[in-house]
């Protein structure tokens, strides 16, 4: 098998996985001294082929890693993203995975990079760091939380840097915090051993693991008010509960564990808030509760928790409402879990604006939406 054939394979083992990959959220690459290559962002691993990664120059990406960019964060990133746009060997029509300047900061020839969710149960944690370390030692790195794009990128290269010093080698482990793991390795058997060994440390932690069963479709008067309020905009919307939604619907202060996103990716399918339904509204002060919310937010809520009810998810087509219940009983898990390793650890009001505007994450959810 040559080397890309295995960079197909392993990317579309984990893509396939959703205990790894989450709506198609992580990335994969293979590089060799002078090129690497990198999945193109909006292409699903799950189903990638060698025409879903872009060919990238090392020699350029390295320019990068050095040079000096603008402090204003739009006309920073502006300059990244044409800085990566001229390290593009082939195709040009693709554009690489935001990530992408990571992949090549790492000194191993396969990087399988994935937001697992018993990963991000840790990662979202408020123990984080502390149980990393207690758990792994000097065999990971943990990176605290840092804005997406190149502020991460100098944070990384910085921290690798320091650890190459430290034990002369580069991190195979690279914990991200509300994020997610990087896993670095020679050949793409070793990564799956890397990935099987961190799974199992993490679970050692678990103790009481997540309830049984998956979401099923419901009915109820609040479903319906919703449904026809968004009907007239040519939206739609489903109402599913499972046991995790019944955990979180219990009460307003249950629902305040899953109120805030844990991670980037939760923001870009199922935005920054979401809106609890008190038991028993009418259908007008349900409307009036949306119309706040859309007022407040300048968006309408596509995540709806009814009390004792469970999710109300609105999108604007069938697929849509799939990623948005996959995304969020994700992060039901996540914050369930997350108990376990000191309690849940949602972003910041800061973290969430940066996600907000950045103008790469919105090409992502186009992309992944056509
Ligand atoms: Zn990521």
């Amino acid at each position: 098998m040559t080397k890309l054939e295995s960079l197909v394979e392993i990317s579309r083992y984990y893509g396939n996985n959703s205990d790894y990959v989450i709506a198609g959220g992580g990335n994969t690459s293979f590089k060799d001294d002078e090129k690497l290559y990198v999945k193109a962002s909006g292409v699903s691993l799950g189903t990638i082929d060698q025409d879903g990664f872009v060919v990238m120059s090392r020699e350029h990406l390295s320019l990068m890693e050095d040079k000096n960019y603008p402090e204003d964060t739009v006309a920073r990133e502006e300059e990244v993203k044409q800085d990566l746009k001229t390290a593009i060997i082939q195709p040009e029509h693709l554009r690489p995975s935001v990530e992408t300047s990571l992949h090549n900061l790492i000194g191993y020839r396969y990087i399988v990079h994935t937001h697992p969710t018993l990963v991000n149960a840790l990662m979202c944690a408020n123990n984080a760091k502390a149980e990393v370390e207690a758990r792994f030692g000097n065999e990971a790195l943990f990176v605290e939380y840092t804005d997406p794009g190149f502020i991460l990128f100098k944070k990384l290269q910085e921290q690798i840097g320091a650890y190459q010093k430290e034990f002369n080698s580069s991190p195979k482990i690279i914990f991200l915090q509300n994020h997610g793991i990087f896993v670095g390795e020679d050949s793409t058997r070793a990564i799956n051993a890397l990935y099987d060994y961190t799974v199992s440390k993490i679970k050692e932690g678990i103790k009481e693991p997540l309830p049984e069963g998956g979401a099923e479709e419901r009915q109820s008067d609040a479903a319906l008010a919703v449904a026809r309020i968004f009907e007239g905009r040519n939206l739609l919307s489903r109402a599913y509960s499972c046991p995790l939604s019944d955990h979180f619907s219990a009460s307003k202060t249950a629902f305040q564990k899953i109120s805030r996103p844990f991670t980037p990716d939760i923001i870009v399918y199922c935005k920054s808030n979401y809106l609890f339904l008190e038991k028993g509204l009418t259908e007008a002060a349900i409307e009036e509760r949306i119309n706040a919310f859309e007022t407040s937010h300048g968006y309408y809520p596509k995540v709806i928790m009814e009390e004792q009810g469970g999710l109300i998810l609105v999108e604007e087509s069938e697929k849509s409402i799939a990623t948005v219940l996959e995304v969020f009983h994700d992060m039901m898990k996540i914050s369930y879990l997350a108990e376990q390793f000191g309690g849940p650890s949602p972003m910041t009001a800061e973290q969430v604006s940066f996600i907000d505007n950045w103008e790469v994450e919105n090409y992502r959810r186009s992309v992944a939406k056509s």
